[in-house]
């Protein structure tokens, strides 16, 4: 693989424990079995849609209550290093339940064709559940579920909230005849491909409805929002069961002939190879929660805050925190409605020359979490800083980019850390720590201390805003915040200041910035634009006032 290619290795940092499609995977395995007329045997139809849920259980398979595995599919399972029916939720889990759905329709058995069938439009529905979508999972898990902040009522979130409706199932069964079917490869090792691939197509048609989602949790959402909500939700379900109808119908026709895919690892590089490609070539504007802020953004020519920006892949992927979509986008918007003008700089062309001039984005403005990054994208953002170009830093990892506030940075102690690095676990310091701004920061947000009047570790969801760091004192920086604990006071956040008193780098940690930590704002009155709070606002501007040349 060449270094090009590395920097498109996505790693999945936090454990995969949050299920997506609720009650809704009964709904999409009811349909996928109506749209199956005639594919499956008619003893497997109920247990389709009883065993939807499967993948959502980490249980051994060979202690699974419900279906007993056979011993030559636990074989299988156990060669591709496959422990729980959760593993099916991954591209090579689906290759593999499909696999074993082939060799179930050879033999015919029932049982075992509903099995499989049911485990495979569970992991296909979930890659279109709209609670991976960046902006609709950060309300879910930390803005409503976590932060009980009040929104309008919306449509739901669940693909059940339209599909039982007397209304809803008639939209659903409209939206499902127009679903023609979308024949597989007749050769099985790209008809193995075609499947592995399908999440990231699934992934972009269900994030270009996540902002048409959310528009419904407005305050004071018109009928038209609402209607294009139930719309875009009952799309995302049909679509899952669509998919779902179309891979089962591929295996019953792989194992008529006798052709037996196989998960090979030159499959596997494969796969890996055109999943880059295809994550290469997404359009920015798939991630609904930046469409907007790509029309508000200012021409290439005009100076401008340059806002680093990924797009989204599948379920819980990223080169940076899973919710850096959203405070981004948060903080875009936020410049755009104080008239500061900013653009979108995609990560995915910093290797090209003038992605990133100085001379026309003076400040770059990153949320980073892990930073995976490759080597030529380092390489671009530390050539822009050599160049005179400025870091607003939210970390996340800082990558050594930050000059003197990069050597001041070391990782504190986890039993001091205000955010758990434990998915869905709180720590006692979220209580206890109060949070103080000096220099430029004081007279942006004023002498008084402030406390997580939202505790940001939530029980469940990707979006905690985690940072590991603390700050050291030294020469050429200051200090910009402070936490306080019972017993010791541990500065944050800070500037690396230039010989002309003007900052070169700010690094400040996801928690003080995320919205609606440190706000005690209880409201949210469009969801679908979101922005920072009255707290991360004047912090960005303060920011921005001590970075700007
Ligand atoms: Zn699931």
């Amino acid at each position: 693989m060449g270094t090009k290619a590395v920097s498109f290795v996505f790693v999945c940092l936090v454990p995969l424990r949050l299920f997506a499609w609720g009650s809704g995977h009964d709904q999409v395995n009811e349909l996928a079995v109506e749209m199956l007329h005639g594919t499956v045997p008619t003893e497997s139809a109920a247990n389709i849609v009883k065993w939807s849920h499967t993948p959502d259980d980490f249980t051994p398979w060979d202690k699974l209550k419900h279906f007993q595995v056979p011993p030559d599919d636990l074989a299988v399972l156990k060669a591709h290093r496959m422990d729980s029916p959760y593993s099916v939720h991954s591209p090579r889990g689906q290759a593999v339940a499909f696999i074993l759905l082939v060799n179930a329709f050879q033999v015919n058995d029932a049982q075992r064709i509903a099995f499989w069938s049911a485990c495979l439009l569970h992991a296909l529905a979930d890659e279109a559940a709209c609670n991976h979508d960046p902006l609709i999972h950060y309300a879910t898990y930390a803005f409503t579920g976590g932060y009980r902040l009040k929104t309008g009522a919306g449509v739901g979130l669940d693909f059940s909230n339209v599909a039982r409706t007397a209304e809803g199932k008639e939209l659903v069964r409209r939206l499902a005849a127009a679903e023609t079917w979308r024949p597989l490869p007749s050769d099985p090792d790209e008809a193995l491909l075609a499947i592995m691939l399908s999440g990231l197509e699934s992934n972009a048609y269900m994030t270009r409805r996540g902002s048409i989602i959310a528009a419904s949790f407005a305050i004071g959402a018109t009928q038209e929002q609402l209607a294009a909500s139930k719309i875009a939700l009952a799309e995302l379900g049909v679509h899952g069961a669509a998919r779902g109808r179309d891979v089962i119908r591929a295996g019953k026709e792989l194992a008529e002939h006798g052709r037996i895919p196989k998960l090979t690892s030159q499959l596997e590089a494969a796969f890996a190879k055109r999943k880059a490609a295809e994550v290469a070539a997404r359009p920015l504007s798939d991630d609904s929660l930046y469409a907007d802020l790509l029309k508000t953004q200012a021409p290439d020519d005009q100076s401008a805050i340059g806002v680093l920006v990924e797009p989204s892949v599948t379920m819980n992927q990223a080169h940076f925190s899973f919710g850096s979509k959203l405070i981004t986008a948060a903080a875009a918007r936020s410049m755009h409605l104080a008239g500061v003008p900013f653009r979108l700089v995609d990560v995915r062309s910093l290797e090209k020359e003038s992605a990133l001039n100085p001379k026309v984005t003076p400040v770059l403005v990153v949320c980073a979490g892990p930073f995976h990054v490759g080597k030529p994208a380092r390489d671009a953002l530390a050539a822009y800083a050599t160049a005179g170009g400025r870091f607003l830093w939210i970390g996340g990892e800082h990558g050594g980019l930050l000059g003197k506030l990069s050597e001041s940075l070391s990782k504190g102690d986890p039993a001091v850390l205000p955010v758990s690095n434990h998915y869905g676990q709180d720590t006692p310091v979220a209580a206890t720590a109060r949070f103080r701004f000096l220099a430029e920061f004081k007279e942006a947000l004023g002498e008084q201390s402030y406390r997580f009047v939202h505790n940001p570790n939530t029980k469940a969801g990707w979006q905690v805003p985690r940072c590991s760091y603390l700050l050291r004192p030294a020469a050429s920086v200051t200090v910009l915040a402070e936490m306080h604990l019972p017993d010791k006071t541990l500065p944050v956040a800070g500037a690396w200041l230039g010989p002309a008193g003007k900052a070169k780098a700010i690094f400040i940690p996801e928690y003080l910035i995320a919205p609606y930590v440190l706000s005690d704002e209880d409201t949210i009155p469009d969801l679908s634009r979101p922005t920072l709070d009255k707290v991360g606002s004047r912090m960005l501007s303060a920011a921005l006032a001590t970075l700007r040349p």
